[in-house]
This record gives C-alpha cells, structure tokens and sequence, in this order.
C-alpha cells in the first residue's frame, strides 16, 4: 500500500527528541533562558490579555510593530514579528529561497539553522569557524555563488559566544552582492559589551541586511514566542506574507510591548548577567580552561570527544552538549554557575 510521503527536503533533518528534563527551572543551563521572572508590568499586561483568548489575537500585531517603531524610531514597515526569532527567520527562509539556491551559514553555529534552511530544499554551504570560534567573513564572502540567496551570520555566535566586529561585517557587506540577503541573527545583542562589535542595525540601511531580535533572551520572555526582524519595507513585507497568520498572540504581544517600555529593570537585570558572565569566564580561565570569548548569556568549553561525558558530569546541573565539539553553558542563578564551576574545575584535576 503507498503511504503518503514527506518532501525529500527533510530526509536530513532530524526528529526532535527531549533531553531528560532538568530537576528544576534553577538547574537548568542548557537552553540560554533568562534566570530572571517577567520584567515588572508584564504580568499584569498579559494577564488582561489571557482574559479574552476567545478571541484570535490582532492579525495585524499593531501595537507590537507600533512599540517597535518607538523603540528604534524606524517606520513599521520596517519589522515583521512572529512566534520567536527562528519562526521568523524560518519564514525569510520560506519567502526566498527554493530548490537550486544555496544558503550560507558558519558552522558551529544555531542548531535550527540547518533545520530552516534544509527544509526550502536549498542546498547550504556550512563555513567552519575560525579556531577562536569566531565567524570567518571572508570564507563566507568568497563562499558566495550566483546562486546564493541568504547568507546568515550569528554574532554573538550559538553556541561559541565570540561576536563578529563590525569592520569585519562592514567589509562583508561590502563584498557580497546586493541581491544576496545578509541575516545577522543577533539574539543576544542585549549582552554585548565589546566596544567594536559587529552591529547589524548600523548597516541596515542596506536593503539586503535584515536583522533578527528575540524577546526570549534579555527579556525573558522564551515561553511566549515573540522575535522579529528589522529589514527593507518591501523585504519585511516578504517575510510578514510567509508567516502564518496569528502567530503571535495578544497575551504574547501585551508580554512583549510592556517588557519594552521596562527599560531601566531589563538594563539591570542584563548588567547582571553580564557581570556573572565575566566572573565564570575568568574563573574557567583561572582553572586553566581555554575558552573562547562570550558576548552573549553562555559560555563555551571546547571539550570534543569528551562532551558528552563533561555534561553527565555536571548531572543535576543541565548544560548543552553538542557531541565531539563542545558544551554550551548557561549563566544562570551564581549559587547554580558555582556547581558548575566546581564540575569543570574537577574535571581538569
Ligand atoms: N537565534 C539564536 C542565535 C538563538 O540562539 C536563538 C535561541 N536559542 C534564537 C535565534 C531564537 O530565539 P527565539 O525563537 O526564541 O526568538
């Protein structure tokens, strides 16, 4: 009997399958979550907004793409929202490219990448990181072919942390034509302290650069689904036409809107983060681990064969281990970053 089969364009993408569950929200360093509860208002702004779920949300997320254009001072045909910054980028994915493009993107880098990107059926040409497990832009510009549609550049990069600078994505833009997208995945901007860091806001007067925010990180809002993307009005048309209609939610709208206007307790809470960020990273150091820069909210042990037993070793503390490569940490609660620094520090003895 025929049974009904999936496009070849999934064949390589890989089922999802849960990891066991961390023992409580605290323990777990494995996903860049933000340790933090809903910054002030938020609650109360989503709870009015739970109170009429029987109705579908704004299809048009107004008051989202209204407190966007405040925010930047850009004008709102500038963004397009949807259900966190993957289902965005997947959407761009899904408005540009087909079967016979190719996509560029560093490799290691966001494990959904691949995902988004095999399923248009593309073909993608992954660029290896450079040792300090920073982007190499030039090998991605000169990866670049008459069929490449989207190039994507993650800085701070997932999971490595290291950012691009902006000379260097400066010179990138430069290089690659102007009919190629350039995606700069910078979900974790709000954690970046270095003075000559890459940003793709400053070059987005480019009408191929498009850049993708995440409410889920700094903001600490990963269960509700909102990210969007700051492009060319005709580009964010595109995407806004791809995604499905009402994704984002009113609750997940009102979460979002309200979160933007707590400036000062999301600018505290991040500083925080990145104080702790500097004090595990200089206690790794301390212990004699080689790691790579973080500008984001995790950090990186470059552990190859060894990761998987680094991340049972580290049991009840749940980190991420990507097998053969590496092990991507979380900076959480101190008290919790503190079990993990004794792991790692034993682990070297
Ligand atoms: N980009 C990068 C580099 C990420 O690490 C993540 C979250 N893991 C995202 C985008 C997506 O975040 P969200 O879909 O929650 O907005």
């Amino acid at each position: 009997m025929p049974t009904p089969s999936a496009r070849r364009a999934l064949d390589d993408i890989p089922v999802y399958r849960p990891g066991k569950p961390a023992e409580s929200d605290e323990l777990k360093l494995s996903s860049n979550e933000n340790p933090y509860p809903p910054l002030p208002g938020v609650m109360e702004k989503a709870t009015e907004a739970l109170g009429r779920v029987n109705r579908y949300p704004d299809a048009g997320v107004a008051d989202l793409y209204a407190a966007l254009a405040r925010t930047y001072g850009l004008p709102q045909e500038r963004f397009a929202a949807s259900t966190g910054s993957v289902a965005v980028l997947f959407s761009l994915l899904t408005a540009f490219c087909e079967q016979g493009d190719e996509i560029i993107y560093a490799w290691r880098s966001f494990e959904a990448y691949p995902i988004g990107a095999d399923l248009t059926g593309a073909r993608t040409i992954r660029v290896p990181l450079r040792p300090d497990a920073t982007h190499d832009l030039d090998a991605m510009a000169a990866a670049v072919t008459e069929h490449t549609r989207v190039v994507i550049v993650c800085t701070p990069n997932n999971p490595t942390g290291p950012v691009a600078t902006h000379a260097e994505l400066e010179r990138f833009v430069e290089a690659v034509p102007d009919d190629v997208i350039i995606v700069v995945d910078e979900a974790y901007v709000e954690f970046v302290r270095q003075d000559d860091a890459a940003s793709g806001l400053a070059l987005a007067d480019h009408e191929n650069v498009i850049v993708l925010r995440t409410f889920s990180k700094a903001f600490g809002l990963a269960g509700l689904r909102v990210g969007y993307a700051i492009a060319a009005p005709s580009v964010a048309e595109s995407i806004r036409k791809a995604i499905a209609p009402f994704s984002v939610t009113d609750v997940a709208q009102a979460a979002a809107v309200a979160s933007l206007d707590a400036t000062d307790a999301l600018a505290e809470r991040v500083e925080t983060i990145v104080a702790e960020r500097a004090r595990v990273l200089a206690a790794l150091r301390d212990q004699g681990w080689d790691v790579p820069d973080s500008q984001a909210n995790f950090v990186w042990l470059p552990l190859g064969d060894d990761s998987l037993d680094f991340a049972a070793a580290c049991d009840p503390v749940s980190v991420r281990p990507f097998a053969g490569d590496g092990v991507r940490v979380t900076i959480g609660d101190p008290d919790v970053n503190d079990r993990f620094l004794d792991v790692a520090e034993r682990w070297l003895k």
